[in-house]
């Protein structure tokens, strides 16, 4: 391909148009998100034409790092690296002739595509002409059911772009469209997960994790906050609520029946992210629970740790079984840290038959013994600290 040849970069997402009235609202959500994604790049603005967005690439912008920024920018069906082609079918019969031939194919086809009906030639004659420069000067065979390369060309606002190929994009909501939620994320394989799958559905992350330090290792918090950082290249700035459980789990400990720990953990962390919620404005928690999983994750201990707050709690994975869940883990790239041993607020003197089918009143019994649980709340929050992460990383921030 001669340098002449200028590149842009077009991108289609799907699930948007479906938002009829909202469909602007999220289209600047995405706007927004892919500005972040290419913050230190200011010379790429992406603008809005004929229902796709555009991104004019200055030449020297680096193509390879672009392409990965924009794959993980959630609610892009797809997208592709174009040429800038001339509006004269005659010019861009060459450039095209000169693009296709850095490929190894024996079949292909040309997809021509008019958002803007006012061009001067229709689809199927714009197919024509080129295919047929591209059959004359390569002797290649034209395929249009199964061919082995497709050069598309789109022609929208009097412009011409072509491509090759296409890389798929996360689909989803733009992150941010849908509000903010508080996702409980331990050090293990399914909080990240399922704090990912909300980033999905639009939206914004707030992590909070609990840990035991002195009385565990601090490993649990340094894994949360790494995990949190991996997470954080798809919403551009985290904050991490950092929540020391020691405390109150001091006075579990010797006043509830051993039995009954980690539901009363757990409602004190639903009860803490609770607290995180209202200050951030969030409108749920998320967690990583599955039903069946774990001894805390059966029907019955899900109610009775629901019962301790009014916000609604998200549970993403609720019906997935743990395969797919690791599965998803190491797409994500969080398996190998979510594996690290290490012991956090949740496994901390947890005995080794729990509860499994908790009655609510026997839990509020025991939770009435614990003492003033506002006050343990108000201390541990009081002592919490607070990370903020930012992706791209980049000086400033
Ligand atoms: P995970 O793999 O996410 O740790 P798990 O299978 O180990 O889940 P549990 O330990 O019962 O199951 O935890 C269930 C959910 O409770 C987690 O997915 C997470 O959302 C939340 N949770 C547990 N421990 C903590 C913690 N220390 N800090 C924050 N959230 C936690
Ligand atoms: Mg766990």
């Amino acid at each position: 391909m001669k340098s002449e040849i200028k590149k842009s970069i077009i991108i289609h997402y799907s699930e948007i148009s479906l938002k009829g009235g909202n469909r602007g609202f999220f289209e600047r959500m995405l706007k927004l998100n892919l500005l972040h994604a290419l913050k230190d790049f200011p010379g790429v603005q992406p603008h809005f034409d004929f229902g796709r967005f555009l991104l004019d690439l200055p030449d020297d912008v680096p193509l390879e790092t672009v392409v990965e920024r924009i794959k993980s920018v959630i609610g892009i069906a797809y997208f592709s690296v174009a040429y800038r082609g001339d509006q004269d079918v005659e010019v861009l019969k060459e450039q095209v002739y000169e693009g296709i031939k850095n490929y190894s194919f024996d079949s292909f086809r040309i997809k021509a595509r008019r958002a803007d009906k006012s061009f001067y030639l229709n689809s199927t004659q714009i197919n024509e002409i080129v295919g047929a420069r591209v059959v004359e000067g390569l002797k290649k065979k034209v395929d249009l059911k199964n061919p082995e390369l497709t050069c598309h060309i789109e022609i929208f606002n009097n412009k011409v772009y072509f491509y090759f190929g296409r890389h798929q994009g996360i689909r989803g909501l733009p992150v941010g469209s849908s509000g903010k939620v508080v996702s409980l994320l331990s050090a293990g394989i399914d909080s990240p997960v399922a704090s990912y799958r909300m980033m999905t559905r639009g939206c914004k992350v707030i992590f909070v994790h609990f840990h035991s330090f002195p009385f565990t290792e601090k490993t649990s918090y340094y894994n949360a906050i790494s995990l949190a950082k991996m997470l954080t290249k798809y919403q551009y700035n985290s904050h991490i609520y950092l929540i020391p459980l020691a405390q109150i789990q001091q006075a579990i400990i010797p006043n509830a029946p051993a039995k009954l720990r980690l539901i009363l953990y757990r409602r004190m962390m639903v009860r803490l992210a609770a607290k995180v919620a209202e200050k951030e404005k969030a409108k749920a928690l998320v967690t990583g629970d599955s039903v069946g999983q774990v001894a805390s994750q059966t029907l019955e201990n899900i109610a009775a740790i629901s019962q301790a707050v009014t916000i609604p709690i998200l549970r993403p994975l609720v019906g997935l079984d743990k395969e797919s869940i690791i599965e998803q883990a190491r797409e994500l790239g969080t398996f190998d840290t979510s594996i690290e041993p290490c012991e956090d607020s949740c496994s901390y003197l947890v005995p080794k038959n729990p509860e499994t089918k908790a009655k609510l009143a026997q839990v509020l019994a025991a939770e009435e013994k614990i003492g003033d649980i506002e006050r343990l709340a108000w201390q541990a929050l009081k002592e919490t600290e607070m990370v903020k992460l930012y992706y791209p990383v980049s000086e400033g921030n």
